[in-house]
């Protein structure tokens, strides 16, 4: 047998869904089966591995990578049917025989129960046998992300909690627009989960021919489940552009390019290029004694504060009343006008219980205790250090639905509670 043809027959065995085994595959095989096994006896190792089978749950809630043109010429999400319906056709684009009919492809791709096949094409990349089966469930209706609620963040979670035993790893499907802070929020309601959870999403949809949603989607596919055991990537991600970042340190800073999300302060966790390197840095340190029990009711009123030169504290007054939370957004390392004034509004409302979490302005960097000018600030507000205000607004939402004091909570705010921040990890938190 010639090389291309024993490699052929490799890859039929490795592409069978029947077995557990390539070994008992190749027996399978009739006839050739002697033939391959001498010609084939260099790839040993990858036919005698015992095929690992990985199962991804995939939540669509919407966006780009989804949407096709409505009846009105605008972009809108396409129902799980049909994306279903999409993915099933490019499964046989890739993995079809040449030798065999479509309808021969489609009774050996199909898997019972609205299992889906990754390409094998793609899990190859890990070089590794796997066999990666994804189940896709979808948000009731999909949506443009720029309508995405807290109250869903939330839901999200829960389908993840209730189905976490089931699967190996987690891929949400979601529009760019708001990716960033619904992956802060899920990072912190699933901040023991210890398994992956990956968002992504593209700039044009996955139907079109030039479009990053493929990459996207296969990649965060792969991660999910190929390399679900390693404990660095047991967190909350972004997939984007063959960078796999951290899901609470990424912001969207791109609406044009193929590469949308930037991390300011922390380096992506891996790199998805010919090769797939994983950067080994240290797992996220958890809470030591984070203890999570008391759960509130409803959502709590978080306002956004950017401050400018000349900002007025009756302007000040006015975004706080009302308010059970504030991000705010200052100049520089953490610092605003000391207007007697304003520094007074802000204080007025730490006493009444509102909490005040500061973040910088500028892209990249951390608030620092090191100025004057800010030195009174600093007493009516708690210090974000290097989180991004998306999920300065995430973890704000969490903690005010979370912890039922104004202590607890700024002591969670201030800490570090799944690397969001250079903060030290929290300790001791009181509930
Ligand atoms: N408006 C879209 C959304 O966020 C944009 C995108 O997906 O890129 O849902």
């Amino acid at each position: 047998m010639n090389q291309k043809r024993s490699s052929e027959l490799v890859r039929a065995v490795q592409l069978s869904l029947e077995s557990k085994y390539t070994s008992q595959l190749i027996k399978s095989v009739s006839g050739d089966t002697a033939q391959m096994s001498s010609a084939c006896a260099h790839q040993s190792q990858i036919v005698m591995e015992p095929i690992t089978t990985r199962k991804v749950f995939v939540i669509y809630t919407g966006g780009t990578i989804a949407m096709l043109e409505n009846d009105e010429g605008n972009l809108a999400p396409v129902s799980k049917e049909v994306l279903t319906d999409w993915l099933f056709r490019h499964l046989l684009l890739y993995e079809k025989r040449p030798n065999e009919t479509e309808e021969q492809a489609r009774e050996r791709l199909t898997v019972e129960d609205g299992w889906l096949l990754l390409h094998q094409k793609a899990v190859d990349n890990y070089n590794k046998d796997f066999k990666v089966l994804y189940q896709i469930e979808s948000l009731d209706p999909p949506i443009d992300s720029s309508n995405m609620t807290p109250s869903q963040w939330f839901e999200i979670g829960d389908k993840i909690l209730a189905a976490k035993d089931d699967y190996d790893g987690f891929v949400i499907l979601h529009g760019t627009d708001t990716m960033a802070y619904t992956s802060s929020a899920l990072s912190f309601i699933l901040w023991d989960l210890k398994k992956p959870v990956i968002l992504t999403g593209s700039q044009t949809p996955l139907f079109y021919p030039r479009s990053n949603a493929e990459d996207n989607f296969i990649g965060a596919l792969l991660m999910a489940s190929c390399y679900s055991k390693n404990q660095f990537l047991q967190q909350v991600m972004i997939y984007d552009d063959t960078k796999l970042y951290q899901g609470n340190r990424v912001c969207k800073y791109d609406c044009d390019s193929f590469s949308v999300y930037d991390s300011p302060n922390a380096e992506p966790l891996a790199r998805l290029e010919t090769r797939i390197k994983v950067r080994e840095c240290k797992p996220i340190s958890e809470p030591k004694e984070l203890r999570v029990r008391a759960s509130i009711s409803g959502f709590p009123d978080v306002r956004l504060l950017k401050v400018f030169p000349g900002i007025k504290a009756e302007y000040v007054t006015s975004i706080l009343n009302g308010a059970h939370g504030l991000i705010l957004e200052t100049f520089g390392s953490g610092n605003a006008p000391d207007d007697p004034h304003l520094i007074a509004a802000l204080k007025d409302a730490d006493e009444r219980g509102v909490v005040i979490l500061n973040c910088t302005q500028v892209y990249k960097g951390t608030v620092l205790p090191i100025y004057d000018v800010s030195s009174e600030l600093r007493e009516a507000v708690v210090s974000g250090y290097d989180i991004t205000p998306e999920a300065a607004l995430a973890k704000m939402v969490w903690t005010l639905r979370t912890f039922p004091d104004q202590k607890t909570r700024k002591a969670v705010l201030e800490a570090s509670i799944c690397g969001e921040t250079s903060a030290p990890p929290a300790k001791l938190i009181f509930v």
